[in-house]
């Protein structure tokens, strides 16, 4: 008899994005004269920059030709892909990693779900609050002891280091849902930690392209001591528009090392590898050669002009709140605003008052957990003129 794994029960019902979704649909149905605005979703806007267009267009000619086909290729990518991550992200930052460093993924996603295959089921996992669902839902899955850090304007939303000492430690900076970043001194902080009681970071770096501040780094190896400790996880889904496309990379460094049941230290770089060839079989070469477009002068320069937009329809939001009184965070090295709400009201109170009273739809920080509540998500990520409307409908109403 084929039984299940049991933890899937303890899942909590993700229902935050269709609660969202059906709430508004109510509302729009009732309503149907209303122009409702979106500023809840974490998704992108398209197009695509010109320069990976023409790349995903050789490649699908390549892929047209005897000559220039492309099947199977390496399971954790091709090394022009993984060299170009190597110089063009890391080396002028004076941070060196040799090709084996780096592994081509189908997105930050499934590497910050799968990476755990290769760590024991009985790790003290620490997870801040609130949190990119993925990273607490992957251990309850995997039925691990999870510790939740509660991150608040009281301490920046940089959690204090706990007692209790765990052996797996989720820092997401630039932050989703926050949209705080933590600086050179606070990560130095957590790195120090986490080698003093030999624990592995895991550090989502999604949003590395949205950093502006000087003292936030762009990477956690810029922290002395991170490759003895950290694993990052980058994606081009926010930095290119590649949500649709699929396509990221993880550094796992040579210099990573996990104990084994019998205590002999054990280098993490070949484990990954070894999980990664027998359970993927590599990212489609389509999407590898967008990527490698987007690692190049130019493709830097057309990203960081549509980053510009995200980055002015942010201001908008954070200073449109600001200016009714709201106390609101991030949305400087961050696409997210997160907004405390008015007079005491819940996260979900706020998200009904807003729809119906300015028809502008958010995200209940509560659905990013405990410490989200009272709080709302904006997200930047749409059109200005939609942002602009918006914050004259929450001023006006
Ligand atoms: N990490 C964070 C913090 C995110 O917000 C997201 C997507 O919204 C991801 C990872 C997943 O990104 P990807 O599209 O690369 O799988």
């Amino acid at each position: 008899m084929i039984q299940i794994n049991s933890n899937f029960q303890h899942l909590k019902p993700s229902y935050l994005f269709t609660e969202i979704v059906d709430r508004t649909r109510a509302y729009e149905k009732s309503h149907p004269e209303a122009k409702v605005l979106r500023l809840g979703v974490g998704d992108v806007r398209g197009p695509l920059v010109p320069v990976v267009i023409d790349a995903l267009h050789r490649a699908v000619d390549d892929l047209a030709t005897v000559e220039r086909f492309h099947g199977y290729g390496l399971e954790n990518g091709p090394s022009w892909l993984r060299r170009r991550i190597v110089d063009f992200d890391y080396a002028p930052r004076g941070i060196r990693f040799d090709d084996e460093e780096v592994f081509i993924s189908d997105g930050a996603g499934s590497d910050l779900g799968n990476l755990t295959d290769i760590l024991d089921l009985h790790n003290r996992v620490a997870i801040t609050d609130p949190v990119y669902p993925a990273y607490f839902d992957t251990n309850v899955m995997a039925g691990r002891t999870i510790d939740l850090l509660p991150c608040s304007p009281e301490n920046e939303f940089c959690p204090a280091l706990p007692e209790q000492v765990p052996d797996l430690i989720y820092l997401c900076s630039p932050n989703n849902p926050t949209g705080t970043a933590m600086t050179y001194k606070q990560l130095q902080m957590w790195v120090d930690y986490a080698r003093e009681n030999h624990a592995l970071i895991i550090f989502d770096n999604a949003y590395e392209a949205f950093i502006e501040s000087a003292d936030v780094p762009h990477s956690i190896y810029e922290i002395e001591g991170a490759r003895e400790c950290a694993i990052e996880v980058r994606s081009f889904s926010k930095t290119a528009g590649f949500t649709g496309v699929r396509c990221g990379y993880t550094i796992v460094p040579n210099a990573l090392y996990g104990y084994s049941s019998t205590g002999e230290r054990v280098a993490l770089n070949p484990l990954w590898l070894r999980r990664v060839c027998t359970k993927y079989n590599g990212t489609s070469y389509i999407a590898e050669r967008g990527g490698e477009a987007v690692l190049t002068d130019e493709g830097r320069r057309q990203n960081m002009e549509r980053i510009a937009e995200y980055h002015h329809n942010a201001d908008i939001i954070r200073q449109g709140l600001q200016e009714i009184g709201m106390q609101v965070y991030g949305g400087v090295d961050s696409p997210y605003i997160w907004a405390r709400t008015p007079d005491g009201m819940s996260s979900w109170e706020y998200f009904d008052y807003l729809l119906n009273t300015a028809q502008v739809v958010c995200t209940p920080g509560v659905g990013f957990g405990k410490q989200g509540e009272g709080f709302v998500r904006f997200s930047a990520f749409g059109l200005t003129a939609v942002a602009e409307e918006a914050i004259r409908r929450i001023q006006n109403k």
